[in-house]
């Protein structure tokens, strides 16, 4: 293949890039690009939330059950209470009911603060889901407008594609696989000239004696800097 036909390859691919980027640079595009990190934002969010009331039942359950266990507990002292003659065991059984009252009394604030906690994830939920809503709604009049915007520049793009595929046919494969690296590599432009007869015309470092050597025999080596085609102008 000669190097006409890779410039005239990087020419069409240009003017194909320039159209992608103007549709991408749309407002369009923009909104669209906007409204899907809204809606993907929401669903995370959902997600933890679902996760976290899960968790926040789990811990209130055992809440309550600690509870229940302790009321059980006080109603069974309570019905035995000791001889008015035993001072020592009035004593301890006055201690321990208090305690175990103390014990009940905490556990109650902790299980409303629980509940609170439970309530406030409850509208938090609320608030993201109907955000998300919002936005997936919006979302999808946006993509209308999208799709118009796409629809316009469509036309252009599929004739500079015909054309492109038309002189692949021209190009080596190896010429292929390094562009389409480049241009992943968004390394633009791809191919370039051997500037003052020793360096990259991309990264302009100087190449080594036999690099220049293998020049004069190949159509294009890869720089061993920055891996653009490199020809000799
Ligand atoms: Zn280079």
């Amino acid at each position: 293949m000669d190097l006409t036909v890779m410039l005239e390859y990087q020419d069409l691919d240009r003017q194909l890039m320039k159209l992608e980027n103007s549709l991408l640079q749309s407002d369009a595009a923009r909104e669209y690009a906007q409204c899907k990190a809204t809606v993907t934002n929401a669903q995370e969010q959902v997600v933890k939330q679902n996760r976290d009331a899960g968790e926040m039942i789990k811990q209130m359950e055992a809440l309550i059950a600690e509870y229940d266990a302790l009321q059980k507990e006080l109603a069974e002292m309570e019905s035995a209470v000791p001889e008015v003659t035993d001072i020592n065991g009035a004593e301890f059984f006055t201690r321990n009911i208090q305690k175990l009252i103390n014990q009940l009394k905490n556990l109650s604030q902790e299980i409303s603060k629980m509940s609170a906690r439970i309530v406030e994830l409850n509208q938090a939920h609320a608030a993201t889901m109907a955000t998300g809503k919002e936005a997936a709604k919006k979302l999808n009049a946006v993509k209308v407008k999208y799709d118009e915007e796409r629809a316009k520049l469509m036309p252009e793009a599929q004739k500079l594609k015909a054309a492109l595929a038309e002189i692949e046919k021209k190009c080596s494969e190896k010429f292929l696989e390094v562009y389409k690296r480049l241009r992943k590599q968004k390394k633009l432009p791809a191919i370039v000239p051997l500037q003052d007869g020793r360096s990259c015309g991309g990264c302009f470092m100087e190449l080594a004696g036999d690099a220049i050597v293998k020049l004069n025999s190949e159509p294009f080596i890869e720089c061993p800097d920055c891996g653009r085609i490199l020809y000799k102008a």
